[in-house]
């Protein structure tokens, strides 16, 4: 229980030089004005360190109040602060500060919910600013608070820029972010012809929107900047699509060799989705990968040729030995890949072309541990498709399953990904290699019941059979 008080600015500020300049000695004005036992002065914001901890945002059009309970155990002290605020406010913003007090049944203009988001925005700083009709954030429940926090920041990355580092612990399979690219553009042959093509689709772009693209690193400056922009940005739409899109935000994630998040775009939805695959700690940075692996020095060079940066992941950073150990894990997973896409085996030995599959499964785990990510659920639908063909629904249905799981930590149930391999676990019949062969031919519903974990292994991946 208190009594409120504060100001609220109304009509907000607006972007503009002149509210944007005196915003800004109103700021400088009150961190000359208090000592550091009166306010913390944050990145993107001061906050007072009595009563509810009132704030002032650097960035004034965020701003929309300044409050807190001033009589109750709540108070402590706020009175006087609140008092001498709203005053300076006023010497500068003159009537559109409007004072108010609940003890003089005087209230605010503004409702909490709008207060609310504004203060969450305070965090995201002005550059690159986040368009609402194009970044969505979709909003944890892991922050114990009201206001809805983004689950990531975009802060500066030692040695690497910007980046997004993560606010709270992000679940595996949380959905990060979705976002609309600001445009999509075939990879063009021509340089000078994708120049003046993403010239045209850049002027149709809003001012800050073509601040933000401009702002993008380009690994390849010359004489043509918007290529160069786009090439070292560009994510595919799709695995292997020729068309790639341009992200005001997922732009900034940063590359890891050993990735936390997955990046995919939904056709459905026209927008790139990030998800986490694996626990993702508060202060941790996310990551994607850039590139499809490999071992350490191919994939290094490949990184510095592609993208301009020498890789100091996690794993890149590792003692000799344990690199050359990864190294082997990962032409391992090559030469398994390979052997799994053989269609001529699947049809003559499918029993070895299964096998492989759960050889790559341990590599896998061993090599990515608890983030194995999409390759996961590419491996289970080969698993799926290996059985199908050969009729086996019964294990077919098991691997879609395990399929259809993975893909929705890495993508979500809207993927359209997602939603093929469930029809295809429903029903398995419905793959257009059902029962190309008849060799394992099994109904659905004859998954085994009753086993234990080991025996359901064996069963599933035809061991000793
Ligand atoms: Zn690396």
């Amino acid at each position: 229980m208190g009594i409120d008080a504060g100001f609220d600015m109304v009509p907000p500020l607006s972007k503009g030089a002149v509210d944007r300049q005196n915003w800004q000695s109103f700021i400088e004005f009150i961190k000359g004005s208090y000592k550091n036992d009166d306010l913390e002065v944050k990145p993107n914001y001061i906050v007072f360190k009595v009563g509810e901890h009132p704030m002032l945002p650097f960035e004034g059009y965020k701003f929309l109040r300044f409050s807190s309970k001033v009589s109750g155990s709540h108070a402590k002290g706020a009175d006087e602060y609140i008092d001498a605020v709203t005053r300076a406010a006023v010497v500068r913003f003159g009537s559109r500060v409007r004072a108010w007090h609940e003890a003089a049944n005087v209230w605010g203009v503004y409702d909490w919910s709008e207060v609310n988001d504004s203060f969450r925005s305070y965090e995201q700083p002005d550059e690159p600013e986040i368009p609402t009709s194009m970044a969505q954030y979709v909003l944890g429940t892991e922050p114990k608070s009201d206001l809805n926090l983004p689950l990531f920041s975009i802060q500066p990355v030692t040695g690497k820029g910007k980046g997004l580092v993560a606010r709270f612990n992000i679940g595996k399979g949380k959905r990060i972010l979705s976002e609309t690219p600001f445009f999509t553009t075939p990879n063009l042959v021509s340089g000078s012809l994708m120049e003046s093509s993403i010239a045209t689709k850049l002027k149709a772009l809003s001012k800050t929107e073509q601040r933000q693209f401009l702002s993008l690193h380009n690994n390849f400056p010359g004489k043509h900047p918007f290529s160069g922009i786009t090439k070292t940005n560009a994510l595919p739409c799709g695995p292997d699509s020729v068309i790639g899109g341009v992200y005001p935000t997922i732009c900034l994630i940063n590359h890891s060799c050993l990735p936390n998040a997955h990046n995919s775009w939904n056709s459905d939805a026209k927008h790139e989705t990030i998800h986490a695959i694996r626990l993702i700690k508060a202060g941790e940075e996310i990551t994607i990968s850039y590139d499809k692996g490999g071992p350490y020095d191919s994939r290094r060079a490949g990184l510095k040729r592609a993208f301009g940066f020498e890789c100091n992941c996690s794993l890149c950073i590792l003692p000799l030995a344990e690199l050359q150990a990864s190294d082997s894990r990962r032409r391992q997973i090559r030469l398994l890949d390979e052997a799994i896409g053989d269609p001529e085996r699947v049809m003559i030995r499918p029993e070895e072309s299964l096998a492989d599959c759960q050889s790559l499964l341990r590599v896998l785990e061993e090599e990515y541990k608890d983030g194995v990510g999409v390759l996961i659920a590419r491996l289970y639908y080969d698993a799926f498709q290996i059985c199908i063909t050969h009729g086996d629904q019964a294990r077919a249905s098991v691997f879609a399953e395990r399929g259809f799981r993975s893909r929705v930590i890495c993508e979500g149930e809207d993927s359209p990904e997602t939603q093929n391999i469930k029809g295809l676990m429903e029903n398995p019949a419905t793959h257009r290699n059902s029962g190309v062969s008849k060799r394992w031919k099994t109904a659905k519903k004859l998954v085994p019941k009753g086993l234990d974990n080991a025996g359901f292994e064996k069963w599933l991946w035809r061991r000793g059979s």
